[in-house]
């Protein structure tokens, strides 16, 4: 490829998306709008309809970058902005960094029991990204948004999770799991921290199989996708990075048999606009 993916180690790989995301986190939320013209904004909400939490769910947001489905999750199930009435833990954790912790691994954790904290409706969500730079700017949104409760960030890998097993109701990654080196770890990992009737959704670039449509999408995402990331965030690399990490994301029935293969039941998907995207869901039973 252009960019070389193909033929980089695993670790390459891992620096490389670290290096990327670093590049574009403040530049990540402008650049989806204009990529998309704001039809991930859609897709999110879409997302949220079929996953529709309840009140008093726990939910662990992986790869979560910036809290787009975090902040509509909370919003979802109703947890008040602004609240000022949280336990101390959970004001510690969306307010600063102070309460953080490293392990040996270096892997950065706030709050460790903050994912099991009482929340005013019951309900929280658990942001998880590899990437601090993402993180920040999710924390600053939270703030603004007014967010002191129902909401704690772990920097942690996809791929090794530093959450306990039998710990959520739900697991989400948007646009996320095309990025990490071993999708299949990443789907056993969610297994693993998910309690049992708990349920996996993932929201992720697909395969647009009508090949008319498919050849208009290729064209944008090749020809108009980096010149975009060059004028707008001055990364022309890192779009065609994301350009291509599409196209080499397994579709949707692969994606489908692996989610089975992790031990999830009642798999489905659903496309969005044509298989642009797609959400899948299993159930851990
Ligand atoms: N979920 C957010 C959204 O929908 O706007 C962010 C998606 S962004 C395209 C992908 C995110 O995946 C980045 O924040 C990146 O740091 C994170 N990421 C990449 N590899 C990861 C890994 N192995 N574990 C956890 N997060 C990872």
């Amino acid at each position: 490829t252009h960019f070389g993916f193909q033929s980089v180690s695993e670790e390459e790989k891992e620096n490389k998306v670290y290096e990327v995301f670093e590049n574009v986190a403040t530049k990540y939320d402008l650049m989806n709008d204009a990529m998309s013209a704001g039809v991930h904004r859609l897709w999110k909400d879409m997302f949220l309809e079929r996953f529709s939490p309840t009140p008093g769910t726990k939910l662990l947001d992986v790869a979560g970058g910036t809290g787009d489905i975090a902040f509509r999750f909370l919003k979802y199930v109703g947890t008040p902005v602004g609240s000022t009435f949280s336990s101390s833990a959970s004001v510690a954790q969306s307010s600063s960094d102070d309460s953080s912790s490293s392990d040996s691994e270096g892997t950065q954790v706030e709050n460790k029991d903050s994912f099991s904290e009482p929340d005013i409706n019951g309900s929280h969500v658990t942001v998880c990204d590899i990437n601090q730079a993402m993180l920040d700017v999710g924390k600053a949104k939270a703030k603004s948004m007014g967010y002191s409760s129902g909401i704690s960030w772990v920097k942690g890998n996809a791929e090794v999770l530093p959450l306990p097993d039998n710990t959520f109701d739900a697991y989400t990654i948007a646009f996320g799991i095309r990025n990490c080196t071993h999708v299949q770890k990443v789907i056993d990992e969610a297994y693993r921290v998910l309690k049992p009737g708990g349920r996996f959704m993932c929201l992720e670039f697909s395969e647009v199989k009508n090949p008319l449509l498919r050849s208009v999408y290729d064209s944008y995402s090749f020809q108009v996708i980096p010149v975009m990331g060059q004028v707008i965030a001055g990364d022309w690399k890192s779009y065609q990075y994301l350009v291509e990490s599409i196209r080499q994301f397994p579709n949707q029935e692969t994606f489908a048999a692996m989610i089975k293969s992790a031990g999830f039941r009642f798999v489905n998907y659903k496309n969005l606009t044509f298989g642009v995207a797609a959400i899948h869901s299993g159930f851990k039973i």
